[in-house]
Order: structure tokens, then sequence, then C-alpha cells
């Protein structure tokens, strides 16, 4: 289904003759990127579907519809020594499979808004990474300070060292999040911790 040549595929199956692997493998390939295509310019803020967070701000740039190599690359946090912990912090952050407010809000009854600052803002991956006035995710950014060095706006909490962001645009999010350092899977692996606790829903 969707396959350009999905006809000719099915052909050579009844005929039992070998299918055009060369043009298949092309084909596959477009129908995954035309998925994603679909969610360009979608705004992970608003729009429901996981897939459209994914594609804003987590997916790696696609690579052309070629016979060869591979269209898409690993995240590396997959190929890299985490613990299980972390590992396992880092796919639900990316997945959407965590606990934030914007996910929980579409089977609990409540607003999506963070309440553990008094921002009223929806509590996503935005909110979370540069914008929550909580102090344990302020104090966090300071232990992580160099993970910010890109990004401008900051407000110290007095002379602590601690901050948060005042106003970030949803393309930081994205190069913030392909970063892909250690370090930043680490900080997100931590903030994981202060918001999505087991049992903290
Ligand atoms: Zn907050």
């Amino acid at each position: 289904m969707g396959l350009r040549a999905a006809d000719t595929y099915a052909n050579c199956i009844k005929a039992a003759t070998p299918l055009p692997l060369q043009d298949l493998v092309v084909d596959l390939r477009e129908r995954l990127r035309a998925v994603c295509r679909e969610l360009d310019g979608a705004d992970p803020r608003t729009h429901t579907q996981k897939l459209a967070t994914y594609h804003a701000w987590m997916a790696l740039p696609l690579k052309p519809s070629n016979v060869r190599g591979p269209s898409h690359v690993l995240l590396r946090y997959l190929e890299l020594e985490l613990s299980r912990h972390v590992l396992r912090n880092i796919a639900r952050f990316c997945l959407r499979a965590h606990t934030l407010r914007v996910e929980t809000g579409s089977w609990q009854s409540h607003n999506r808004i963070c309440d553990k600052c008094d921002l009223h803002d929806v509590q996503d991956k935005k909110h979370v990474l540069f914008l929550c006035l909580c102090l344990e995710m302020c104090y966090l950014r300071r232990r992580f300070e160099e993970q910010f060095a890109d990004f401008a706006g900051r407000t110290h909490i007095g002379d602590t060292g601690a901050f948060y962001f005042d106003n970030i645009g949803a393309e930081d999010v994205k190069l913030f999040l392909l970063k892909q350092t250690y370090k930043s899977f680490l900080f997100l692996s931590e903030t994981m911790d202060i918001f999505c606790r087991a049992g903290n829903v």
C-alpha cells in the first residue's frame, strides 16, 4: 500500500518472478519520508500526535532516498555506553513515552500546565528544558551550563548561577536535542528523573 510501483510488485508476486529490489528499497524509503513530510511545520506544542513532536524536535535530517546507504541514522544515545536507567529515560523522553503533563493531559483531567512552577505554561519538552522556573531545573541547568552556551536570553536566580530562559524558539529546542553529546544525554536523563520518576503521575 502506498508504494509507487505497487502494481508491479503485486504482479511479480502473482507470477512468482523476482521483485525489482532496488526499486522496492527506494519506494519503501520514499513512503517512510512521506509520513514525516505530512508533519512538516506541525507545531509540537499544539499537535496531538507524538510523531509531530518527534519530527519537529528529535528526528535527525532524512538522507536522500537512494538505494545505497542507510536512509536513517540512529540517534547517538543508542551507540553510547550509558546505564540502562539513562537509556530508558532518554528513550522515554524521545518517544514521548513520559509523564510530562502535556502527555498525561490526554488521559487525565487537567490542563497540561506545569505544576512545578507558576509560569502557567504547558509542561512539555520545551518548557522543562529551557523555561521551567522550578529550582531543581534551574540548578540542573547550572550543572550542565556548557550545554546552554549557544542559547541567548538566560535569566539567573540571584547570584546562585542557577538559571532559566525567558523566551526560546522552537528551533532552539531542536538544536539542543540534536547536540547528542554524552553530557546532553545525561542532562535529559536527570530532567526525566525530576519530572517523571516512577509513580510521579
Ligand atoms: Zn514549570
